[in-house]
């Protein structure tokens, strides 16, 4: 928690301002602020935008510093968690150097509160959560890290991994995840029941990951419904992908999207290319909690992505057809203020009183930041300068 001025930048593309960060927070945003003691940074007349937010990502699988990994896995899903549980074995993969080199990477893009999955198997039980738990301890002041037990390699169909989740939220893990309930698990019941529960036992928030199509994945997204009201869970059970909801039919969708609103259930989307999403206008039309991010990347699942959010803005803004100057920066709040708020973060906004967490862009207006997205001038992270000329001032393990 640090003091800092920010002279001479524009608040979201607005008129010129300075920025006044005290104990964290921002004090005040005016013209010709000043302040005794305090650090200065000249903003150079860039535009200032709140921290990045990743909402959806898996620190404990990329492979950033490895050499280049040579990509000839199956095509169904269970090639790719097969094979990623091999790989991870036969590379002796770190799960605490992995997350330190992608969240240091995400750093140096802007981003400043990241939620990640993180495997909870078999295999290798709480290894990676014990990484990311201690990757989390060291980036302490940098960025932000939310955890959830992720059961990449399904729940019901590999006994042992249950109590291997227990243990993860134990450790502090901070959300329960699950996957595909039908598709991966086919029991859909005992997976969302029993993830319901360790939830419910720990106090904690549910974050699932539902690729499941049209009707296979509205009837999940049933079942989910049915249990947040049986425990009272409204607002604290989000749904990551949700490709159901981009279905063409339009009346169950609607459905499903009202229900989400009603229930308080935040959408999370990585925007990929290759897949139909859920309606950035849609969702905000009927008020629902709306994040995004940059999901796995340069790992044993796809060669793509760099885990810039601001390039993650683009994609979505190009999934969603969104041309004008006004919709691309919608696209841009999903990836900060919207992301927070999914995350049950207020306050993360350029506003007195908001987090000191401000990321200097390059650009005439918010779109043309997103489009370009430009190597960021300067991070700050609660007051603290944590990236510069699109470097993270920590250096990558
Ligand atoms: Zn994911």
């Amino acid at each position: 928690m640090t003091d800092l001025l920010i002279k001479n930048t524009r608040p979201m593309g607005g008129e010129t301002a300075d920025i006044l960060i005290r104990n964290g927070r921002i004090d005040a945003i005016g013209p010709d602020l000043s302040a005794d003691g305090v650090k200065v940074e000249d903003g150079g007349g860039r535009i200032a935008i709140p921290g990045l937010v990743d909402a959806h990502t898996h620190l404990d699988k990329s492979l950033l510093g490895y050499p280049w990994y040579r990509n000839e896995v199956g095509p169904r899903l269970i090639d790719k968690i097969d094979n990623e549980r091999a790989v991870k074995r036969e590379y002796g993969l770190d799960a605490h150097v992995q997350s330190m080199r992608q969240s240091l990477q995400s750093v140096s893009y802007g981003t400043t509160l990241i939620r990640t999955h993180v495997d909870v198997d078999t295999d290798q039980g709480v290894a990676a959560i014990e990484g990311v738990l201690e990757t989390r301890r060291q980036l302490q002041g940098v960025v932000e890290i939310e955890i959830v037990a992720f059961p990449q390699s399904g729940l019901m169909r590999r006994p042992g991994t249950l109590e291997h989740l227990d243990k993860a939220m134990a450790l502090g893990a901070d959300l329960v995840g699950g996957l595909d309930p039908c598709g991966m698990d086919r029991d859909p019941k005992a997976h969302l029941d029993a993830i319901f529960t360790i939830a419910e036992k720990y106090g904690k928030g549910i974050d699932i990951h539902l690729h499941e199509n049209a009707e296979l994945g509205a009837f999940s997204m049933d079942m989910i419904f049915e249990r947040i009201r049986a425990h009272s869970m409204q607002g604290k059970v989000a749904v990551s992908h949700a490709f159901c909801l981009a279905a063409s039919d339009w009346n169950m969708t609607q459905g499903l999207i009202d229900t989400c609103a009603e229930l308080d259930v935040p959408i999370l989307t990585t925007a990929p290319p290759s897949r139909d999403v859920p309606s950035l206008k849609r969702l905000h039309a009927a008020g629902v909690r709306f994040g995004a991010g940059v999901d796995g990347f340069r790992d044993t699942w796809g060669p793509y992505g760099n885990g810039d959010m601001l390039e993650r803005a683009m994609l979505l803004g190009m999934k969603n057809n969104l041309r004008r100057d006004d919709e691309v920066a919608s696209a841009l709040y999903v990836c900060t203020t919207g992301g927070a708020l999914a995350m049950e973060r207020a306050g993360h906004a350029l506003e007195a009183g908001g987090r000191g967490d401000v990321v200097l862009v390059e650009g005439e207006t918010l779109a043309e930041a997103v489009v370009t997205h430009a190597p960021r001038k300067l991070v700050v992270t609660a007051g603290a300068v944590v990236a510069r000329d699109g470097q993270s001032l920590r250096a990558r393990p």
